[in-house]
C-alpha cells in the first residue's frame, strides 16, 4: 500500500524532506529503495530465463524414454539445481520487498509547499490584536486556583507523581463547559459527534505515525501490552496520545465512497502523554501534564484528482483536504476569539512537522504569567493534513462512482478543537481581575456554567 513506485523514482526528494524535517538517519531510504528495486529486476529477470529451462526441462523428460536414460539423470539433476535456484530466488524477492516496505514505512510524509523548510515558523496573523494586551499582571494560574480552590496539585503529586491534577469547583465545571462549547461551535457546522476509545493496539497507532520512541528517542506513549507475544505482533494496547489515532483507526481497512466525502468528526477524549523528555520545563501547573480532555476535530477527504504520491501537483485547484483544514483552523480561531484569547497563527515549519503531517498550523494563546518564555505565548491547538500517509498505511481506500471505477486513498485531516488543560489556564489567567481577586468568566462559557455563571471569586 505504500508508495514505493514515486519513492524509488524521485529518492532526491524524500532524500532532502527527510533531511528537511530532522529525519537525517532515514534520508537514504529512499535510495537504498531504489537499490534494492533494481537487484530485484535483474533477479526478476534472471528468474524468468530459469524459469524457461525449468519448463523446457519439464517437456524434455516428458518425452519417451527410450535410449536417453543416460540424458534423463543429468537432466533431473539440473532440474533441482534450477528448482533450488529457483526458491532462493524466490526467498530472496520477498525479503527484498519486505525491506522496501520497511524501509519506505519509515519515512516521513512529503512537506506541502506552504511549509517553511526550517525550524522558524512564520507567523500568519493575530487574533483578538496585534500584541498581547496589555495590564494583565502575571499572576499563574497555578496561585489563582490555589486562591479560588480550583487546582489541587498536592493532592496530585501523592496519587500519581509529576504532571497530574485534580480540578476542582468551578475549575471543574470549566472544563466541562468548554468539552460542550468546542462541540457546538463545530456541530454547527455539521460535524458530527463520535467519542473514541481511550486505548489501542499499538500497530493502528504505528501506522496514525505515532512510534513508542519519537525520532529524538524519547518516550511518547504509555505502553501497556501485557505480554511480549503482543507486543512484537503490535496487539498490544498503547494508551492514546490523542483522538487523531483512533477516529484514523476507525476506518482501518475499509472503503470509503467517494460521495460520503468528506467524512468530519469531532469528540472529546482524554488524551495520555508520557512527555519523557520534557521533565524539566514547564513542571509546574496545567501547562505540561500526562493526561488531560481534549476535544479533536478529524476528516477524512478526497484526493485531489492528479495526486502523486501523496503531494498536491497543482496549485490551482485547492484540495477537499486543503478546504477542511482551512475549516478546522476556523473553528479553532472562532473558538479562541470568542473565549478573549490574544493568539498568533503559525505556519509550522519542517522540523515541527513529526511523521505524518504534510502541513501544521499551530495556534499560539497568551498566557500572562509565561512572560519569560517566548513573551508569553504558548501552543494551544494544532492542526496538520497528512495527505494519504495515514490513509495508505491504515489501507483506507476510496472508491469513486463517477463513471469508471477508480480504486485509490483518500486523505486525513486533524486538529485541536480544545485542548482543556491550556485553555483552562489561559482563561484564568487573562480572566484574572486583580482588583477584585477573582475570575471573569468568558460570554462564551456562561451558558454552560450552573445558572450562568459569570464570576468565580
Ligand atoms: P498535539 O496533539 O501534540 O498537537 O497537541 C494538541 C494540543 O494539546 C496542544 O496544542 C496543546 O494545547 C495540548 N497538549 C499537548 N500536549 C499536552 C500536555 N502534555 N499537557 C497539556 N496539554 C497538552
Amino acid at each position: 500500500t505504500l508508495n514505493l513506485k514515486h519513492i524509488r523514482q524521485n529518492p532526491g526528494l524524500y532524500e532532502q524532506n527527510a533531511n528537511d524535517r530532522n529525519y537525517a538517519p532515514l534520508a537514504k531510504n529512499g535510495w537504498r529503495i531504489l537499490d534494492l528495486h533494481e537487484k530485484l529486476v535483474a533477479q526478476q529477470r534472471a528468474a524468468v530465463e530459469l524459469r524457461q529451462r525449468n519448463n523446457a526441462l519439464a517437456k524434455e523428460l516428458k518425452k519417451p524414454e527410450e535410449a536417453r536414460v543416460g540424458l534423463r539423470s543429468i537432466l533431473l539433476d539440473e532440474a533441482k539445481l534450477l528448482k533450488g535456484r529457483l526458491a532462493k530466488y524466490e526467498a530472496e524477492e520477498k525479503s527484498a520487498q519486505e525491506e522496501m516496505e520497511r524501509l519506505a514505512l519509515e519515512l516521513p510524509n512529503l512537506s506541502s509547499v506552504h511549509t517553511p523548510s526550517g525550524s522558524e515558523p512564520q507567523i500568519l496573523r493575530y487574533l483578538n490584536g496585534d500584541s498581547p494586551p496589555s495590564g494583565k499582571g502575571s499572576k499563574s494560574h497555578v496561585d489563582i486556583g490555589k486562591e479560588l480552590d480550583l487546582l489541587d496539585f498536592e493532592a496530585s503529586a501523592t496519587t500519581s507523581g509529576w504532571g497530574w491534577y485534580f480540578l476542582k469547583n468551578e475549575a471543574a465545571l470549566l472544563e466541562q463547559a468548554l468539552i460542550q462549547y468546542a462541540l457546538s461551535v463545530a456541530m454547527k457546522r455539521g460535524w458530527k459527534v463520535m467519542t473514541p476509545p481511550s486505548l489501542v493496539y499499538s500497530h493502528i497507532a504505528s501506522a496514525c505515525g505515532f512510534m513508542p520512541r519519537d525520532q529524538n528517542g524519547e518516550t511518547q506513549i504509555y505502553n501497556i501490552a501485557t505480554n511480549e507475544t503482543s507486543a512484537a505482533a503490535g496487539t498490544g494496547l498503547v494508551l492514546t496520545g490523542t483522538a487523531e489515532i483512533p477516529f484514523a483507526g476507525s476506518q482501518a481497512n475499509k472503503t470509503i465512497n467517494e460521495v460520503d466525502l468528506p467524512l468530519k468528526v469531532i469528540g472529546p477524549s482524554r488524551c495520555y502523554r508520557a512527555e519523557a523528555g520534557a521533565r524539566g520545563v514547564d513542571t509546574k501547573g496545567l501547562y505540561r501534564v500526562h493526561e488531560f480532555t481534549k476535544v479533536e476535530m478529524f476528516a477524512w477527504t478526497a484526493p485531489p484528482p492528479t495526486s502523486e504520491g501523496g503531494l498536491d501537483v497543482h496549485d490551482d485547484v485547492r484540495s477537499e483536504s486543503e478546504i477542511v483544514f482551512d475549516e478546522m483552523v476556523a473553528i479553532q480561531e472562532e473558538i479562541l476569539t470568542s473565549l478573549g484569547l490574544h493568539a498568533r497563527v503559525l505556519e509550522m515549519p519542517s522540523t515541527d512537522l513529526g511523521a505524518s503531517a504534510s502541513r501544521k498550523i499551530d495556534i499560539e494563546a497568551f498566557f500572562p504569567s509565561r512572560t519569560g518564555i517566548d513573551n508569553g505565548y504558548g501552543e494551544v491547538t494544532s492542526a496538520s493534513t497528512c495527505t494519504d500517509y495515514q490513509a495508505r498505511r491504515l489501507n483506507t481506500k476510496l472508491k469513486f462512482e463517477r463513471g469508471e471505477v477508480k480504486a485509490g486513498f483518500v486523505e486525513t485531516v486533524n486538529g485541536t478543537a480544545l485542548a482543556v488543560p491550556r485553555i483552562l489556564a489561559a482563561v484564568l489567567e487573562n480572566g484574572w481581575d486583580e482588583r477584585r481577586g477573582g475570575v471573569v468568566v468568558p460570554r462564551c462559557l456562561r451558558k454552560y456554567m450552573p445558572e450562568g455563571l459569570e464570576y468565580i471569586g
